[in-house]
């Protein structure tokens, strides 16, 4: 007969495959074991993994697993797919997942369809670079073929890159706002809009960009420093000075005007005057000036009018339409009152360009004055004096100012170094301009649920207040931004986009509203997409006799060309705005409106104002019921990454080098709702950090070694009272974790998990267990009590950290138990119940377990003291005597028998504190201040009083415990009465005296 089979328990004698080789007793003990790898090697086992994903369909196992169960529906906004992505993309996406996998564990169906954003200047302006003067030549329909392959470049690049991150998601079926029943949803509701009169085309100063030669929206300007000149420029009064004021008669009268853009000036019609400001004139030898009062100071000192003596004061209301002479135009420039003219900066006369500012368009409009733009769509002066004709604006402001200089008009002039507009896409300075654009009008009258009129606007308001925003600054930030929005200008004149397909009349210039026609164009973009509003010409797309709304014209088949096609583009964040509509509307799998929208703290302006305008006014609805925002990634000193600086951190070379997992860790561990910092220092924190949980799951997976929970596991009321408790902890954690998911507190799920695994497990239970689970038998009640408790930590832990170690957790739980039923991935299992995990809540274990661990935290406090003195070696050499008052005392002899394992401490003795602070002990009621070898003061507490002494008997040789009950077994002659009946229990009983006998007779 071999050992092996004599040994009854399986797998508990590790050398039993040499029957010869004598028998250790340290091969007696049973230590963790199992193949789960210390050493992670992310870098190669995360791409595996990938691949063993995608190859299993587990994406849509798990999807078939939640069907039928409550939506929960994250609705995906499109990054812009150029360039690679950066750690802000791989914050959100991982927040976004940490969302979705813990919504799925928590039971919810979570499907996530991602998508891009693929129109618009970037791509156009790149293709534009990569063609250079080709792109000239070349049909629009090969320029969009090329944007087309450039968008889906970045869109695979990206995509492999998300899905590197192990982020989850329908990544095969992704939205493309290029692809074409996007680009036919996309135009289908611009006609929703056009077609229910939200919709207007109209002359009026916008942000130009006069580099990319592009109206853009308030949302795609940012304002930069920017060195301007400051020119003060005299108009001579034209009309009867004696009108404004008696003393001003027969003067010669000028007002000062004063602007940082003289290009504006060859645009000057009019001269504002806030009707209510007092307005003063300046004598100085013979001229007179009016300027306001308030800034009369500033203005003597920059114009030189120190000296000039006050003659006369009046409102500006006097100087409604009087006139001035244009300084260098043969024009007459009109007095005009306007209430925006402030009294801070300036001279309280403002010069008015109607086609270069919003304010200046407005009061031109009132006073019926010119609003022609003499700048075109390069930024170039036209109609001006020939001289410059043609310079770029900026270029001109010096040759304005010179033709100031040489004619008398220039009172003063400095430079400024000043915020101003500039374009987003290429930070290049900005014009105001007047140009035919294409607006949705934020008054649009609409009717609100009860009948009652409202406008537009007003709706978008009133759905704002429906919404749930997190942070909750978010509702103040949107609220105010559209509720002093302008209209909103969606044309561009550009190529790369969708177009507004619309038809104009060529007699009254109206747009075509015929919803026949417009219901054949969307047919025929989803067949075509964008392409065929360039494919195909008017006769091609207009069926004979259509008639125009407006001045009757019939478009004649073949005839002459009545209609003309709109060739501009729609503003690329109305193709993002529309994206509910096009991507969760019609899809059963998803719901609208949606549950969350998550993105950048910058989209208050960007995709949520603008999905939010779509829906409103398509559905009458928000398009979400909450709103969160991340905050940005910044280095440690709170920088922005930049290129120069060299502190940038790429989520793709983290991965590479590390690990994706800890770029997820890094993640979970930042507050995402504030700014968050990140370098290749907290990287390698956040790997450190993952190293001590893996080690902590390889311990839990090495002690269930042989464990099978459905044979093994032991009751809850049977548990040592140690288990029981950290069995109530493990409960507790849950419950914590469990709610931080729902909230979304990601850092704090982290944090807590962390230090369940440093405090709770590594310093407590799994220390103080080492005992238990190498010395006592695999059978015993004692082990399998740690080991149904290890094991269902193990269970809840690898469920609570799978959205975020999402590789991890997979690896982890292929080595767990296995048990019936069991999911074959972590990703397709739920969170466990607390009451799975703890069927009952026991408060009165909590407390007395809160009081026990104090009690420890004094004890090893003591020890350590004493190892410090070099009193004792090791915990195991000490006897604990602890006296408290009756109270505690009670409590300690309901957990004596746990308290030695608790201490890690050979023996301990409770007794009870006399009133002299003197120990007595209920065991053997033995005297202790009259005992040898006491260490230390007593450490006296409020309720307990502890002294260490050595501890009594001898070191068992194999659970090194010191023992009184020591004794031969088999060839070992010093084994403690505990260790002799653990291998009895193990079977060795019958080796043992067959090793004796041996060892006789060899004697
Ligand atoms: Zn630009
Ligand atoms: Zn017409
Ligand atoms: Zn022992």
């Amino acid at each position: 007969m071999t050992m092996k089979e004599s040994t009854s328990p399986a797998g508990t004698v590790r050398d039993a495959e040499a029957p010869e080789k004598k028998l250790e007793l340290k091969s007696t003990l049973t230590l963790p074991e199992t193949k789960f790898p210390m050493k992670a090697n992310l870098p190669q086992n995360e791409p595996a993994r990938l691949k063993q994903w995608k190859d299993s369909g587990l994406y849509e196992q798990i999807r078939t697993a939640r069907k039928g169960a409550p939506k929960y529906i994250l609705h995906y906004g499109p990054p812009y797919a150029n360039g690679p992505i950066h750690l802000g993309h791989a914050l959100q996406k991982c927040i976004k997942d940490f969302i979705l996998k813990s919504k799925t564990m928590a039971g919810f169906d979570a499907p996530l369809v991602p998508g891009w954003d693929c129109h618009g200047l970037p791509i156009e302006i790149k293709v534009d670079e990569k063609l250079g003067r080709k792109k000239l030549e070349m049909p629009a329909l090969s320029v969009l073929k090329a944007c087309r392959e450039y968008a889906q470049k970045f869109i695979n690049l990206q995509r492999s890159q998300l899905v590197r991150l192990g982020v989850f998601a329908y990544w095969d079926k992704p939205y493309l706002t290029m692809s074409k029943p996007y680009e036919a949803r996309t135009l289908e509701t611009f006609y929703d809009f056009f077609e229910k009169g939200f919709v207007y085309k109209g002359l009026k100063p916008v942000y130009w960009c006069l580099h990319d030669r592009t109206a853009l929206a308030e949302a795609e300007v940012e304002y930069e420093m920017h060195t301007s000149p400051s020119v003060y420029v005299r108009y001579a009064l034209t009309s009867d000075p004696g009108a404004i004021d008696p003393a001003l008669a027969g003067k010669q009268v000028s007002t000062i005007i004063w602007t940082t853009t003289p290009w504006t000036l060859p645009a000057s019609l009019a001269v504002a005057f806030h009707p209510e400001f007092d307005y003063v004139a300046l004598e100085q030898d013979a001229d007179v000036y009016i300027v306001a009062e308030a800034l009369a100071a500033a203005v003597r000192e920059a114009c030189k009018l120190e000296g000039a003596k006050e003659i006369a004061k009046f409102k500006g209301a006097k100087l409604e339409r009087v006139t001035f002479k244009h300084p260098f135009l043969d024009r007459s420039v009109l007095g005009v009152n306007a209430d925006y003219v402030t009294a801070d900066t300036g001279t309280g006369a403002v010069h008015t360009a109607p086609a270069h500012g919003a304010d200046d368009f407005y009061t031109g409009a009132r006073y019926g004055l010119d609003q022609t733009c003499n700048v075109d769509n390069e930024g170039r002066l036209r109609n001006g004096r020939s001289e410059w004709e043609g310079f770029n604006v900026f270029e001109a402001n010096e040759p304005i100012i010179k033709v100031l200089g040489e004619l008398g008009a220039l009172m003063g002039r400095s430079d400024i170094y000043h915020s101003y507009p500039h374009c987003w896409r290429c930070h290049n300075p900005v014009i105001f301009r007047a140009t035919e654009q294409w607006f949705i009008s934020m008054e649009t009258p609409l009717k609100t649920e009860i009948g009652a009129d409202t406008t537009f606007r007003q709706r978008a308001l009133d759905e704002i207040k429906r919404v749930k925003w997190d942070p909750a600054w978010g509702d103040e930030r949107i609220y105010n931004m559209i509720a002093t929005r302008p209209d909103w200008c969606i044309s561009r004149q550009r190529i790369w986009g969708v177009p507004i397909a619309v038809f104009l009349c060529n007699k009254c210039h109206e747009p075509l509203k015929n919803d026949l026609v417009n219901k054949h164009v969307v047919a025929l973009f989803e067949k075509e997409g964008a392409e065929a509003w360039h494919k195909h010409s008017v006769d091609d797309l207009l069926p004979g006799g259509t008639k125009c709304q407006k001045c009757g014209n019939v478009h004649d088949d073949g005839g002459l060309a009545e209609f003309r096609k709109e060739m501009d583009i729609l503003d690329v964040w109305f193709d993002s705005g529309i994206s509910w509509n096009a991507v969760l509307v019609d899809n059963p799998e998803l719901a609208f409106p949606a549950d969350l929208y998550i993105e950048g703290a910058d989209q208050h302006r960007g995709w949520f104002h603008s999905s939010l305008l779509c829906s409103v006014a398509v559905k009458d609805t928000a398009p979400y019921k909450n709103v969160a925002t991340v905050g940005w990634t910044l280095d440690e000193q709170g920088r922005a990454f930049s290129k120069s600086l060299g502190n940038g951190v790429d989520p793709v070379d983290i991965a590479d080098r590390l690990g994706a997992e800890i770029v997820r860790v890094w993640t979970a561990s930042v507050d995402f709702r504030e700014d968050v910092a990140a370098s290749e220092n907290l990287m390698q924190r956040a790997a450190d950090n993952y190293r001590k949980l893996r080690n902590t799951f390889k311990y839990l997976l090495g002690n269930l070694h042989g464990f099978d929970p459905v044979r093994d596991a032991v009751k809850d009321e049977e548990l040592l009272p140690l288990d029981r408790y950290m069995l109530a902890r493990t409960r507790e954690l849950t419950e914590k974790v469990l709610s931080w998911y729902d909230q979304f507190e990601f850092h704090r799920v982290f944090h807590a998990i962390n230090e369940f695994t440093i405090v709770d497990l590594s310093a407590l239970y799994l220390d103080v267990l080492k005992d238990r689970m190498y010395t006592f038998a695999p059978v015993s009640l004692e082990r399998r009590s740690a080991q149904t408790v290890m094991w269902k930590i193990t269970e809840a832990l690898v469920r609570l950290v799978a959205p975020i170690l999402s590789f991890t957790a997979e690896e982890v739980w292929g080595y767990l138990p296995k048990t019936p039923q069991r999911e074959a991935s972590v990703h397709l299992a739920l969170f466990l119940k607390p009451e799975e995990i703890e069927a009952e809540r026991d408060e009165a274990l909590m407390q007395d377990w809160r009081e026990l661990l104090s009690i420890r935290d004094k004890v090893l406090l003591k020890l350590e003291q004493l190892r410090k003195d070099k009193r004792i070696g090791k915990s195991l050499e000490a006897k604990v005597l602890i006296g408290s008052e009756p109270k505690t005392g009670v409590l300690l002899a309901k957990y004596d028998s746990a308290l030695k394992e608790l201490f890690n401490v050979s023996q301990v003795e409770v007794g009870s504190v006399d009133p002299d602070h003197k120990l007595y002990y209920l065991k053997n009621r033995q005297h202790v201040d009259a005992h040898s070898h006491v260490y230390g003061e007593p450490f006296v507490t409020h309720t307990v009083k502890l002294e260490v002494e050595d501890a009594d008997g001898i070191k068992c040789e194999r659970c090194w415990n010191y023992r009184t009950d020591t004794d031969q077994y088999g060839p070992w002659s010093v084994v403690c009465g505990r260790c002799r009946e653990q291998l009895d229990l193990m079977g060795y009983k019958s080796i043992a005296e067959q090793q004796d006998a041996e060892k006789q007779a060899h004697a």
